[in-house]
Parts: C-alpha cells; structure tokens; sequence
C-alpha cells in the first residue's frame, strides 16, 4: 500500500502562470514558474504535472477545453487521489461548473485554483491557493476522499464549483458562493463544513462531453427595445435562450414582448429564467411580472449561478431537446447546484 496519497496538477494558465512583459500579463510555461514553488518538493505528496502547451488565458476557454480537462481527469482517475486545476480566474466558475456536470459519480477531489497576482509577485496569493489546494485534493480518510466534489479553493475558502462566482477582479478574496456555505475555511487547522459536503459515490465514475453551445443571453434592462430582443430570438442558430430577469424572476409584461417570447417557445425552443440577482431564487408566481413567464412555460433556474445555469443547460440540450424533458433533467439536482427544499447535497 501507498504511503503518500497522489495529486494530479493540470495546469491551463491564467494569472498564475503568466509574467509580466511589454506592461501586460501574458502566459508562460509551467515548467519555467515551478522554480517558484520550492513548497512543492516538501509535501508529503506525490505530484504530476500536465500543462497546456501553450497555457491560456481563461478568457479563451470554451467547451473544447472542458472535454480536455475532464478527458485529463478520467484517463488518470485510477492513479491519483485528487486533481488541481491551475485556471485562470476569469471563466473558473464556469469551468468548474460544466465540469462538475460532465461527471457523475465522482469520489475523489476536483479543486480549481488560481491567483489574482502572478507566482512570481512578492505579494502574491497563488502559493497559499495552491498548498491548500492540494492539501485538500490529497486529503483522506481511511481512504476516502473528504471532499470528492468539483470546487473552487480561493483565499482561504474551499467553495462548491456550481455554487461560485467570480464577484471581484481586485480583492484577492475573488469569489462568492451566495446560495451555498463555504465547504471548508482554512485558518492555522483546515476546517471542512461536513455537513454540506457531498458523499462519495460508490457507483462507477461516467462522463459527458456532449456539449452544444446553440444558447444565447439576453439581459433585460429597462427601456429594452423590441428590436434588440426580437434580433436574438429570431436567430435560427439557438435552440435556447437565458433571460436574465430582474429580482425573482421579473420582466416587463407588455404585449409585444409577450409575444416574441410566445413565438419562439412555440417553434419548441427553450427560454430560461436565471435572475440578475445573485442570491436567493427564482419564483415566477410571485408577481404579475413573473407570472406570464411561468404561464408561457419558460423554465425557472431556481437558484443556480448564471455559470452553472449556462453549461447545466450546455450539457442538457444534446440529450434533451425538446422542453419538457429538458425541464425536467435542468430542475433536478445532479451534484449540489441547486437547492430542493431538505434536498440541496
Ligand atoms: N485573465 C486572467 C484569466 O482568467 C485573469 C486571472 O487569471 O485572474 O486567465
């Protein structure tokens, strides 16, 4: 038997792997920030390091690059006891979200980390994000994994992945999980939340990487014009649509958007509700503004993040097209991304 657990390092880039040059930050290899991290030598852990070749900027992610990480993760699943993913801070709520629905049946930590300031920056947060990371990612009990979930570890806090959002480009504090409790507080003692962790599965791990990007957002401000929301639904590329409402689920109800709305379900597209608000959730019943939505059977995101409602319903689209089914699936709990009354692990 082994007697150090093991940690995958997949390194995409982003802030922590770039330098500074000509006054902006681009990336470089990881091989040439490892010289940073003399740490790593120390822990009583086995590492590997995959890195992109070339490292990107998370700005640049896409699907392609979600199958990628999650491909990575499962040719080496059996040989590691967690993985960390270095990714730019920009998008890593929306990574660690489709990831976190690409896999079903996971026991063994995803961590998704990152810095606000380069490695090679005196001040710098990416050596305390990462130690911890991978403290965490290695960590078991009596063999099992603590915290066999997809998260995101930024300054000091160990979130859900589907639950965080980048709310801050300057505090080193970047992310907020609203809905959801932190899943562990790191201080002098690392200080897991078990109560809000999810069990480990016993199932055999199963990956999706069927993803469609045939979606498309339209924010409602007030003064909208018919125009501009006529020109997104009319486009015969999207097959769905995320309005993103006021409050709990809000819009103006005059006709003519009424009837915009009502022409494109019935060509039997999709249209989602997903609130500007970052806390708390969706309920289309509550105002007369709300209630026409729910009669013209748009799709309540209840209380998921914009980044887990985008690539929740990414993944759904392939297998479920058509409204009803999607629906159904979409408001299901598939790994702690939304909140069923006594039911949200
Ligand atoms: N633009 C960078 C990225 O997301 C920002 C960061 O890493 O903090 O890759």
């Amino acid at each position: 038997m082994k007697n150090h657990s093991s940690v995958l390092i997949i390194f995409t880039g982003g802030t922590i792997g770039m330098i500074k040059k000509d006054n902006r930050y681009i990336p470089v290899k990881f091989k040439d920030l490892i010289s940073h991290f003399p740490e790593l030598k120390k822990l009583n852990c086995y590492l590997e390091i995959i890195s992109f070749n070339p490292p990107i900027d998370s700005a640049n992610i896409n699907e392609k690059i979600w199958i990628k990480i999650a491909t990575i993760i499962q040719e080496n699943y059996m040989k590691f006891d967690g993985f960390v993913i270095l990714h730019g801070t920009d998008t890593m709520a929306y990574s660690a979200s489709a990831v976190s629905f690409m896999f079903q049946n996971l026991n063994k930590p995803i961590i998704f980390t990152g810095s606000q300031l380069p490695i090679g920056v005196h001040r710098t947060d990416a050596k305390e994000n990462l130690i911890t990371s991978i403290e965490i990612a290695s960590k078991l009990d009596f063999g099992k994994a603590i915290v066999p979930e997809v998260c995101i570890y930024f300054e000091y806090k160990l979130l859900r992945g589907n639950r965080t959002h980048k709310s801050n480009s300057h505090d080193f504090n970047a992310f907020s999980s609203h809905n959801y409790p932190p899943l562990a507080k790191a201080g002098i003692d690392i200080d897991y939340n078990f109560n809000y962790i999810r069990k480990s599965a016993t199932k055999p791990l199963k990956i999706y990487t069927d993803i469609k990007n045939n979606i498309g957002v339209a924010k409602i401000f007030p003064g909208i014009s018919k125009e501009y929301l006529k020109n997104v639904l009319s486009n015969m590329y999207f097959d769905a649509i995320i309005l993103e409402t006021y409050g709990c689920g809000n819009i103006l109800n005059d006709e003519w958007i009424k009837n915009e709305l009502k022409q494109f379900i019935d060509k039997g597209k999709i249209i989602i509700n997903k609130s500007q608000c970052e806390a708390g959730s969706i309920n289309q019943t509550r105002y007369e503004t709300g209630q026409f939505l729910e009669e013209l059977g748009v799709i309540s995101a209840l209380d998921m993040t914009f980044e887990a409602t985008i690539t929740k319903a990414m993944l759904l689209l392939h297998d479920y097209p058509d409204r009803l089914s999607f629906k159904q699936k979409f408001q299901e709990p598939f790994c702690g991304e939304l909140t069923i009354k006594n039911n949200s692990l």
